[in-house]
């Protein structure tokens, strides 16, 4: 059972899980959650976020809160996403180690105990590896070649079929709280903070109940948010492209030069090709590029406009600048004891 008194040596865990419209799911996660062992000699706790719900998310997660005094939930002011969400999340944890899972219990919370005792062994980093994803063909597809381009484009080593399902430890948690980004992707900067990093491969189920809350083009953002944000192999693209652009005009004129010296076509008819190719080649990188270069300078002001990553707009764990109301100075309300 999560609920239970902290012995003085107990290590403290703190199981995070963003939600977002999310339920259906929700009562059969608070079973399995109220159900878990704790694992030897540690003390678990548990901090909902919920990224801004429509449903009634934020209701049930509250009532889980009154219920378990040991659980905590965030709401935030809009849906600000996923990763945002994890970010802070992991802002307002303060356990000894932070798990990370989804709400909709693909990520199995019972593995708290093997992930646990790797992280007892000594690893800082426990980083779920999906063996298989009980998920459709083209998820599946999408998912693993994303993995695969990463770790073909990234400067660093980002883990292949790894997502946020973990337990990283305290230091991890500050190390990866050190970045400014207003756009964190939480698993990219979890391999860059380095740290002894350890995989555990494990079965992806299906989602229990409800709806994925991925979009296609929720997915697309966080996939160019990792490659733009671990590689600078695409910036370099444009060099390779503009080489490229070169290269075939130098073989259209050499290849011209051949045809009209051995009179295979006509001065017009290979003019008329060589130039409509140009043309569209030309268009087509310019284009690319200009994207590309586009993306870049959008990190660079995402990066420099100081947002915050996101804005709650209620806490059972206190520290509310928003409070309505509320003197700026004197924050921290309980929510629960409210
Ligand atoms: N999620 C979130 N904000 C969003 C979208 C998703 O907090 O804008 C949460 C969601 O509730 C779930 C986790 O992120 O706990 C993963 O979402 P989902 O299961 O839809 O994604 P997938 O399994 O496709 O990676
Ligand atoms: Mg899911």
């Amino acid at each position: 059972m999560v609920q239970g008194w902290i012995l003085e040596n107990d290590k403290t865990i703190t199981i995070l899980i963003p939600c977002f419209n999310e339920s259906e799911v929700l009562p059969l996660l608070y079973e399995r959650l109220r159900h878990l062992e704790h694992p030897e000699g540690c003390h678990i706790s548990v901090l909902f976020v919920d990224d801004g719900s429509t449903d009634n998310t934020w209701e049930q997660l509250h009532s889980f809160t009154v219920a378990q005094s040991d659980w905590n939930a965030i709401r935030l002011s809009r849906n600000f996403g996923h990763q945002r969400a994890l970010w802070i999340g992991l802002e307002n944890t303060n356990s000894d180690a932070v798990f990370v899972i989804d709400a909709d219990l693909q990520d199995p919370p019972e593995l708290i105990a093997e992930f646990t005792a790797k992280w007892l062994d000594g690893a800082d980093v426990a980083y779920g590896v999906r063996m298989k994803r009980k998920e459709s063909f083209v998820k599946r597809f999408a998912y693993k070649s994303f993995y695969r381009i990463l770790d073909r484009v990234a400067d660093i080593k980002i883990p292949l079929d790894s997502g946020d399902f973990c337990l990283m430890d305290r230091r991890v948690v500050q190390a990866i709280l050190t970045s400014k980004e207003s756009m964190p992707f939480i698993r990219g900067l979890r391999a860059w903070v380095g740290f002894n990093q350890q995989p555990l491969p494990y079965e992806r189920n299906s989602r229990a109940a409800g709806k994925e809350k991925y979009s296609f083009l929720m997915l697309l953002d966080l996939a160019i948010n990792g490659l733009l944000g671990y590689s600078r192999k695409p910036i370099r693209l444009i060099s390779y492209l503009a080489g490229a652009l070169v290269l075939i005009s130098m073989l259209i004129l050499a290849g011209g030069v051949f045809g009209l010296l051995s009179s295979l076509i006509s001065t017009t008819t290979f003019s008329l090709l060589a130039l409509a190719s140009l043309v569209l080649i030309s268009a087509g990188s310019i284009t690319a590029a200009i994207g590309i270069v586009g993306e870049y300078v959008l990190k660079i002001y995402e990066g420099s406009s100081e947002r915050p990553v996101a804005i709650m707009s209620e806490s059972t764990v206190g520290k509310l600048p928003f409070e309505r109301g509320a003197n700026i100075i004197s924050i921290g309300i309980d929510r629960k004891a409210a």
